[in-house]
C-alpha cells in the first residue's frame, strides 16, 4: 500500500501531488527543481469528510520518503509519518475552537529550523480556519519568507476569506478535493478497514462522501442507532410538543455524545499534566512550582471545555447534514428522479412526507435546516437554534 491509497477519489489532486514530491525530491538530491511545480506553502480545500488532512498527511509522506519522494508507503520516512512520529513533521490539530498564537509562534520557530533528516521541516495544520487572526498573522510571517526546507501544509473548507485570510492564500498553491463518489469510499472501507462490502456500501451511500463518517457508521452501534434517532424525526414533528421534544433529544444526544469524549480524554490528560509538573513536590521551591502548575492546570482546563463545545457542535452539525439529505431525498421521491437516496432506509418516511408536503413546503424546510447549521457557525446557542428549525420543520 503506498502513502496515496488513503487519498480516496481524489485522482486529480494526486496527480498535482505526485508530480511536487518528485519535484520536491530533485531539490534534496541537489538537482534543482523543475520551475512552478513545487512549492513552499499549499492550501487543501474541499467539503469536511473530502480527506484534506490525508491528502496533506500523504504529501508529506512522500516529501519524507525515503525511495526518492514517491510515498512508497514501505520506507521508515513514510511510516513514520503515518504513525505521527517523524521528527520533522509538525501537526497542528485544533482541538477547541481555535489555534491560539502562542501555539503557532512555538511552531514557527520550530519551523524555522533545518530538517533533522535532512529532507524537509513539515508544518502541516488541520483546520487552518481556526487559526485566530495574532495566529494568522504570525504564520503569514513565516509563509512569506520561508526557510528554504520548510513547506506549510495547510486544510481548511474553503479559499473564501472567512476560513483563509486573503493574505495567506495569495501564497499558497491551491490542491481542492470533492466529496468521493459514495463507491470509492466503499472501495477504502473494503480493502483498507477489512468491511465487508454490503456493509461498506451502506455506510458509504449513508455518509455521503465523507470517509471518516463512513468508516464509523460500519464499524460503530451507536453511531447508528445515532442517526437512526435523527432520521426518525421529520415524520414524528405532528404538532408543536412534538418539535420541542425532538429539538431536546437532538441536542442532548449532541450533548451525551461531546461528554463521552470528554470522559475519555480529560482524566488521563489532566493526571499526565500533574505528573510532569510533579504534583506533591516538597523540595525547595515546591510553593511557587504550585503556583505556577496551578496556571498550567487551568489552561489544560480550558482547552478540554473549548475541544467539548467544538465536539458538541460537530455531533449536531452531522445530524443536521443527516436531516438535509433525507428532506433532499423527499424532493427527489417528489420529482421521481432517477437518484440513489442518500438514506435508503428511512425510505417509507420520505415517501410519506412526499406525499403530505408540497415541494415549496420540502423546499422551506431544507432551508430551515440549512439555516440552522449557519446559526451554529454564528455561535448562536445550540437549543435556540435547533428549536426554531423543528418549530419550521413541523407537519402541517
Ligand atoms: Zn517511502
Amino acid at each position: 500500500m503506498t502513502a496515496w491509497d488513503e487519498v480516496v477519489g481524489q485522482p486529480l489532486a494526486v496527480e498535482i501531488l505526485r508530480e511536487a514530491a518528485a519535484s520536491a525530491e530533485r531539490v534534496v538530491s541537489g538537482a534543482g527543481a523543475a520551475p512552478g511545480s513545487m512549492t513552499h506553502a499549499w492550501l487543501f480545500t474541499g467539503p469536511p469528510g473530502s480527506g484534506r488532512s490525508v491528502a496533506a498527511r500523504a504529501f508529506a509522506a512522500a516529501l519524507q520518503c525515503e525511495r526518492g519522494g514517491v510515498g512508497c508507503g514501505q520506507c521508515s520516512g513514510c511510516h513514520t509519518v503515518r504513525a505521527r512520529t517523524h521528527p520533522d513533521v509538525h501537526l497542528v490539530v485544533p482541538e477547541g475552537l481555535s489555534i491560539a498564537v502562542q501555539e503557532m509562534r512555538s511552531i514557527v520557530l520550530t519551523a524555522a529550523r533545518l530538517p533533522v533528516l535532512g529532507r524537509w521541516q513539515v508544518v502541516l495544520i488541520e483546520d487552518a480556519d481556526r487559526l485566530t487572526e495574532a495566529a494568522s498573522n504570525a504564520l503569514l510571517k513565516a509563509v512569506e519568507e520561508p526557510p528554504s526546507r520548510t513547506v506549510f501544509l495547510l486544510c481548511a473548507p474553503s479559499t473564501h476569506p472567512d476560513d483563509v485570510s486573503v493574505t495567506i492564500r495569495s501564497r499558497c498553491r491551491v490542491v481542492s478535493l470533492r466529496a468521493p463518489a459514495p463507491d470509492a469510499v466503499a472501495d477504502v472501507l473494503v480493502r483498507r478497514d477489512g468491511i465487508d462490502p454490503t456493509t461498506a456500501e451502506w455506510a458509504a451511500q449513508a455518509a455521503q462522501g465523507h470517509v471518516g463518517r463512513a468508516r464509523r457508521l460500519a464499524r460503530d452501534a451507536e453511531a447508528r442507532e445515532r442517526r437512526k434517532a435523527v432520521l426518525s424525526v421529520p415524520a414524528a414533528l405532528t404538532d408543536l410538543g412534538a418539535c420541542f421534544t425532538a429539538a431536546d433529544q437532538l441536542v442532548t444526544a449532541a450533548e451525551q455524545e461531546a461528554a463521552a469524549l470528554s470522559a475519555e480524554l480529560d482524566g488521563p490528560e489532566t493526571e499526565a499534566l500533574k505528573q510532569a509538573l510533579g504534583a506533591g513536590g516538597t523540595g525547595k521551591g515546591a510553593a511557587a512550582a504550585t503556583r505556577g502548575s496551578a496556571g498550567a492546570i487551568k489552561e489544560l482546563e480550558r482547552r478540554q471545555r473549548s475541544r467539548s463545545t467544538r465536539a458538541q457542535r460537530d455531533a449536531l452539525d452531522r445530524a443536521l447534514v443527516d436531516l438535509a439529505a433525507f428532506y433532499r431525498d423527499v424532493l427527489v421521491a417528489q420529482c421521481g428522479a432517477a437518484v440513489r437516496p442518500a438514506h435508503p432506509d428511512a425510505i417509507s418516511d420520505v415517501r410519506r412526507l412526499a406525499r403530505t408536503l408540497t415541494p415549496e413546503g420540502v423546499l422551506h424546510r431544507l432551508d430551515a435546516v440549512l439555516e440552522c447549521r449557519e446559526a451554529l457557525e454564528l455561535n448562536v446557542k445550540p437549543r435556540i437554534a435547533v428549536e426554531a428549525m423543528t418549530v419550521t420543520l413541523r407537519l402541517p
